[in-house]
């Protein structure tokens, strides 16, 4: 019988192939997190199997859950928190995870500062832009990012700032994407760590791609319909 996840992974890894290869780019610069929320943990261990390795998910509660299940079976799994962060759930988020793409305020990025246990390695973290300024959205306007990158590279050490996140509209034209990348161009250049662009979800991964994306988000592509 064959596994329909493995077979949707290797689909999915063919696609980012492809979508590298017709932007002229090296597809060993792109990442992919496959998201798995509202998915139990034996699904993510069908893809573990398959060779995945890095897993999203967007619910503090649902998340760390299986975080605790997987920890021995899937040790090497690296967690994404992707997901919008309310203050009293930061704590389970900076014990739990390894990156974090949906920061937002400086609230949340001093709290996860001063949550990230000592043992663990920094919190690797993204912050989230809200491109298309949907009001459905979380993240920052484009103009609030260098104020809230700085605050995170001067007064969080236990946060490591590697980019910046978005999930562009639905309608999103290329503009939304190239808008990203001069965002993320402009960050990368003004701190050494920052080499991740995180954006592209199923039904955009192409058009991400093309935009500049090193790090795609893929749920229902691998998983099924949610
Ligand atoms: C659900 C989700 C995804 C994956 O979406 P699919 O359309 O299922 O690929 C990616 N990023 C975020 C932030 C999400 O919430």
């Amino acid at each position: 019988m064959s596994n329909k996840i493995a077979d949707n992974l290797t689909q999915v890894r063919a696609e980012i192939r492809q979508a590298a290869a017709a932007a002229q780019r090296d597809a060993a610069d792109i990442n992919l997190v496959a998201v798995s929320k509202t998915k139990p943990a034996d699904a993510i261990e069908q893809a573990y199997a398959a060779g995945q390795r890095a897993f999203g998910e967007n619910y503090v509660q649902e998340g760390v859950a299986k975080v605790q299940q997987l920890q021995t079976v899937c040790s090497d799994i690296v967690w994404h928190f992707i997901g919008p962060i309310q203050s009293n759930k930061s704590r389970d988020v900076a014990e739990h995870f390894d990156w974090v793409q949906s920061i937002d305020r400086d609230k949340i990025a001093k709290r996860l500062n001063q949550q990230r246990p000592s043992h663990l390695p920094p919190l690797q973290v993204l912050i989230q832009v809200n491109i298309d300024d949907e009001s459905s959205k979380s993240g920052v306007q484009p103009e609030q990012l260098i104020g809230l990158a700085q605050f995170i590279v001067e007064h969080c050490d236990r946060l490591c700032l590697r980019g910046i996140m978005a999930i562009p509209s639905k309608h999103a034209d290329e503009h939304s994407y190239s808008a990203m990348r001069t965002l993320f161009s402009a960050l990368a250049t003004q701190y050494d760590q920052v080499d991740t662009l995180s954006m592209g979800m199923s039904q955009d991964l192409q058009q991400a791609i093309a935009g500049g994306a090193t790090m795609v988000r893929i749920g229902s592509a691998i998983f099924g319909a949610r």
